[in-house]
């Protein structure tokens, strides 16, 4: 779109203070680092300097591959006056660049001195050197004729990053000035749209400088941005995303996803426990309604629900890191560093090619293809799925460099102790202040994930006396820790394990997190296998073809399909999982995100599902079939790869067996929450006040609006009555489905009957979608009003279909068809928003 500002566009505290060998001193590790002052809560932790980490093994081929492919080259990608070209407005130019060179150079800056490479760093430096020799006179920075206060948050990042990395003297009065222009303006131009989403950001560097300088007026500047950004700490809690109507913000993805962190910023200035709760909240109920295998939701933009066939945006995939990365230093939670790895070694490299040049906009969980087309999302982009440096919006393709590099920034932390913490591990190497301002280098010498051990060797000028926290994963079945090779007692998976001790130059841990295979439910009763912090999709055999070759050399868009069968449901057999699979391993290649090379592959059986194929638009595969599922086919044995090794993948599989539909009654009054296995194709569909909703979406670009569905996948009715509530509270229409099979996104995207009332114009209408058309079956006036609640009844027998409304003893509508026998029920709207609630069927 042309115009990017109307673009729509157990938590416990599992802290273990154990103590070996004990050292009863505490240093004021305030002489390493800066870390909180008072009144902001002290128990905070505060990363390394950018470039204190450095990545080694696997992780370091990343980021060389970055520097080679779509960082290194992305002035040269997107020379524009509007991107990176040197007319832009970031550069004094003409160019309005907005949000997309902060992106860039936020991201560069810490892949420049996280590998301390002179050529990044001098591509970044002419950004840092205008922005901070053009400050104005009032305090504003950044192009003078942007009003909008969101494209300066991730340049404070940059600026951040940058002065840890350099110590630039003009950093810090630079941010002074601004912040007080901000503090002075924000009354008269308050945060909007994407800042009023995003102002997270802007606080966590206000707090990061009041550190540095004590201004106090940076604490009232965190409240008042806290104050005039959207209440996200409600949202989260409550589940509130769709609550803003026709306002697309807070159900907007890539803002929930950077805006998790918002509220633990605000707890460091705020005890009141909600602030520390509201992430977890946030995302087990992001999980709940809209939870995808690879550890985060879906959203296309809009947040989209749980169905195989949705899509997570590169933007989000980043973002939620960077929250995670975040909310480890505010709260000491191991469970914090599991979510982020999971994220990090799934999500994250599934978004780029295995040379790091090319993105996707979108990865789906079921993805068998990617190729050009529209899937009928809410914003669709028909490159959105394409593997291409121009992949979708204009916004992933500059945001998506801090990927990597933050993940190594923030992996490990000073604690305010003394000591150093491992928020999440890989192979790295740190050089740090400890004790009393002692330096230490530590190696984390491990193909982890790839591998269950890490070793950490640690080298010291002299003895030295600090606590070293380290994350035990969750997952790891006995985790074990060694220190010069003597077995560490209660180590505990899930939680934060301190060692504080002298430390000596020499001294080696041995970390072993032995990584079990697990199964984790998703969409449709299917499954996602999991293997430590990994997950699993199917190997697929591909044909990649280029479609489009770019004027820089070596950057082309690829059309990819598979060339072998996707359509494969798990032979498990009620047995446990780890029985069922057999793990192959080979040696560690240099990039383990390559499908081909990739070391580590599970075996176990399959059969194929003959009749699970390529959805209505040919662009995307049919949603997973409800499991278990019966097939008559020869059992195999198939390969799983991990997930973000693939450019296509099937990573929910159905189980195969003997089907567990309801057939008889279904009794669904919404009371709780939304119902587990009603899954939506289409628009975007919430829980609240007891019953279900059909969300507004405006300004939303996609097709999917019209006639958005939810379907009780696991029900197969055939002879019913189906009675739910029904209030229609737009223009449009809104009503029952059933005999519903084969959902898909799209008005008549669905094999099925569809019975709806219009208050506008008073008729009341049944049809059904066949061959993806609209087929009007019969039709009745009723004086329907709007914002009103109907019982809305249906009486299906045979070919037989009789509706009635409110209790009517006659039918006020009857149609006979012979189309569709069975299938599941379902509601929807068309053009329309609705409420639904006591939905009842029972079988004739
Ligand atoms: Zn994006």
């Amino acid at each position: 779109m042309e115009n990017h500002n109307n673009r729509l566009t157990k938590r416990i505290l599992s802290l273990s203070f154990i103590g070996i060998i004990c050292s009863s001193v505490v240093f004021a590790q305030s002489e390493n680092y800066v870390f909180n002052r008072k009144p902001l809560d002290q128990n905070v932790s505060v990363q390394l300097p950018l470039g204190s980490i450095k990545a080694k093994g696997w992780l370091l081929k990343q980021l060389e591959m970055q520097k080679d492919g779509a960082t290194g080259m992305a002035e040269d990608l997107y020379p524009e006056d509007d991107n990176l070209g040197k007319n832009s407005d970031w550069l004094g130019g003409k160019g309005s660049g907005w949000e997309r060179v902060p992106y860039y150079v936020k991201g560069l800056i810490a892949l420049a001195y996280t590998l301390d490479d002179a050529g990044l760093k001098n591509k970044a430096q002419k950004y840092i050197d205008w922005t901070l020799n053009n400050q104005q006179a009032n305090g504003l920075f950044g192009p003078p004729k942007m009003k909008d206060w969101w494209p300066r948050m991730p340049m404070m990042y940059a600026l951040q990053s940058y002065y840890e990395a350099t110590s630039d003297k003009r950093v810090i009065p630079f941010l002074t000035k601004y912040f007080k222009y901000e503090l002075a303006n924000l009354d008269a131009d308050p945060l909007k749209e994407w800042g009023k989403s995003r102002a997270g950001d802007n606080m966590e560097i206000a707090i990061w400088l009041y550190n540095k300088t004590g201004d106090q007026f940076l604490l009232s500047l965190v409240e008042k941005l806290k104050n005039q950004a959207y209440p996200w700490t409600d949202i989260y809690s409550e589940n509130q995303f769709f609550f803003y109507g026709d306002d697309f913000q807070p159900k907007h993805m890539v803002n929930v996803a950077q805006a998790l962190k918002l509220p633990l910023v605000y707890a460091q200035a705020n005890a009141l426990p909600i602030y520390r709760t509201a992430m977890a909240k946030g995302i087990e109920h992001i999980m709940h309604d809209h939870g995808q295998p690879e550890g985060l939701g879906s959203g296309t933009e809009f947040l989209a629900g749980r169905s195989s066939t949705q899509g997570v945006e590169t933007c989000t995939v980043v973002e939620w890191m960077q929250s995670l990365e975040t909310a480890a230093r505010v709260l000491s939670d191991a469970n914090i560093g599991d979510q982020l790895e999971k994220v990090a070694f799934n999500a994250l490299p599934a978004q780029f090619s295995h040379d790091f040049k090319n993105h996707t906009y979108y990865t789906l969980p079921n993805q068998v293809q990617g190729v050009w087309g529209e899937h009928g999302f809410n914003q669709d982009y028909a490159s959105g799925i394409v593997s291409s440096p121009y992949s979708g919006y204009g916004c992933c393709r500059y945001n998506m460099h801090m990927g990597w590099p933050y993940y190594v920034k923030n992996s490990w932390v000073a604690t305010p102790d003394g000591g150093l913490a491992i928020v999440s591990y890989g192979p790295m190497e740190v050089e740090a202040l400890v004790g009393e301002h002692k330096k230490i280098k530590i190696t984390e010498d491990t193909n982890y994930p790839f591998d269950e051990q890490i070793k950490l060797g640690l080298t010291l000028t002299s003895a030295t006396d600090f606590p070293l926290s380290l994350r035990i994963p969750s997952w790891s079945i006995k985790p074990e820790i060694k220190l010069n090779g003597t077995v560490l007692k209660d180590v505990k998976a899930g939680e934060i394990y301190k060692i504080a001790r002298t430390w000596n130059n020499g001294d080696q841990l041995e970390l072993n997190f032995p990584m079990q295979i697990k199964s984790q439910q998703e969409v449709n009763n299917s499954v996602s296998i999991e293997r430590g912090p990994m997950v699993y999709a199917l190997e697929i055999s591909s044909a990649s073809k280029i479609i489009k070759e770019h004027s820089v050399k070596g950057f082309a868009d690829y059309e990819i399909k598979p060339t072998s069968p996707w359509n494969y449901g798990l032979v498990l057999n009620n047995g446990a999982i780890s029985k069922a699979i057999k793990i192959e391993k080979t040696v560690m290649p240099e990039n383990p995100f390559d499908g081909i090379k990739t070391p580590i592959k599970l075996k176990l059986k399959a059969k194929r599902i003959p009749e699970w194929g390529m959805a209505y638009n040919n662009i995307s595969a049919f949603d997973v079939p409800f499991s278990p599922v019966l097939s008559n086919e020869q059992e195999e044995e198939i390969t799983l790869i991990p997930y973000g090794a693939e450019s296509i993948r099937l990573s929910c599989f159905p189980t195969i067996g003997k089907p567990i539909k309801t057939v008889k009654n279904l009794d669904e009054n919404f009371t709780n929450a939304m119902p587990l296995n009603w899954v939506f194709y289409g628009g975007g569909w919430y829980w609240k006040d007891g019953a279900v909703h059909s969300a507004s979406n405006a300004s939303s670009g996609g097709f999917g609006i019209h006639g958005s569905k939810i379907i009780a996948t696991g029900t197969d009715f055939s002879d019913f009555t189906y009675q739910a509530d029904v209030n229609v509270n737009t223009a449009g229409d809104a009503g029952l489905m059933f005999r519903v099979s084969d959902p898909a996104i799209g008005a008549d995207a669905y094999k099925g009957y569809y019975v709806g009332i219009n208050p506008i114009s008073g008729n009341i209408e049944m049809g059904k979608a066949s061959n993806q058309k609209w087929v009007v079956i019969s039709s009745a006036k009723y004086p329907v009003k709007m914002n009103n609640n109907y019982k809305l009844k249906l009486v299906a027998k045979g070919n037989q279909f009789n509706v009635f409304l409110d209790g009517s003893e006659k039918a006020i509508l009857s149609a006979t068809d012979n189309e569709y026998g069975s299938g599941s029920i379902g509601l929807r709207t068309y053009n329309a928003q609705a409420t639904f609630d006591s939905v009842k069927v029972k079988s004739l």
